[in-house]
């Protein structure tokens, strides 16, 4: 099962993708008849990133210098980075029967490179679906966070990314582009409120979990 977490900066994946995956692991191994199952792997990845190759192509993507980046050339190198996500680890656990909590996937190409920088959204369809190979989540997680707090958390948090540094209107359309995602695919996409606290978040993260699985 392939569980994704998308928002803004410091919409607080990071956090909750790990107490996600304590949860899944402390639970579920008593069923109601009291017989016990080995919980399935979880595992946590990002993108970009989740390979050898991807966190180079991360490293390239964020760091400064990268500025000159072309909007297409942004656009293609996350859709390698992904192709090789998928194809490297996603696919084969999968397959294995692992739980993948995931960092941003094909959502986060629509709402940045779409909706922030301006790339029309039938192309980058297009390039999503060659680099998934079609593969979709089965579950995706909004984790809706005020893009001021959000920023306001990143910042905190240190050293702020190329992406971080750019200008407040270039996170409200991605913002935005979350959010029309949201409506078009109100089934795979489920909004959390993450203007609450860790605990609140990961309590209503669980509860849409515990439905789903
Ligand atoms: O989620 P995380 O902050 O680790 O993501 C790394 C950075 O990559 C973010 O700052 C995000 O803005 C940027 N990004 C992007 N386009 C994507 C995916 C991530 O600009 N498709
Ligand atoms: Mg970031």
């Amino acid at each position: 099962m392939l569980i994704v977490f998308e928002g803004v900066e410091g919409s607080g994946k990071t956090t909750q993708i790990q107490r996600s995956r304590d949860w899944f692991l402390s639970s579920g191994i008593l069923d109601t008849l009291g017989n016990y199952h080995k919980p399935p792997p979880v595992i946590i990845t990002r993108e970009p990133g989740g390979t050898a190759l991807g966190i180079k192509l991360r490293q390239l993507l964020l760091q400064e210098q990268s500025s000159s980046l072309q909007h297409r050339t942004e656009l293609l190198l996350y859709a390698a980075d992904r192709s090789q996500h998928v194809e490297e680890l996603l696919q084969p656990q999968l397959d294995a029967g692992a739980i993948i909590l995931c960092d941003r996937y094909t959502d986060s190409t629509i709402a940045y490179q779409g909706y922030g920088r301006g790339i029309d959204l039938a192309l980058i369809e297009q390039i999503n679906h060659i680099a998934t190979g079609g593969l979709e989540s089965d579950l995706t997680l909004w984790l809706d966070v005020d893009v001021t707090i959000g920023l306001q958390r990143a910042r905190e948090r240190g050293v702020a990314d190329r992406m971080e540094q750019a200008e407040l209107t270039f996170h409200q359309r991605v913002q935005q582009g979350f959010a029309q995602l949201a409506s078009q695919h109100p089934q795979r996409i489920v909004r959390i409120d993450a203007n609450q606290s860790p605990e609140a978040v990961q309590r209503d993260i669980q509860a849409v979990l515990r439905q789903r699985i």
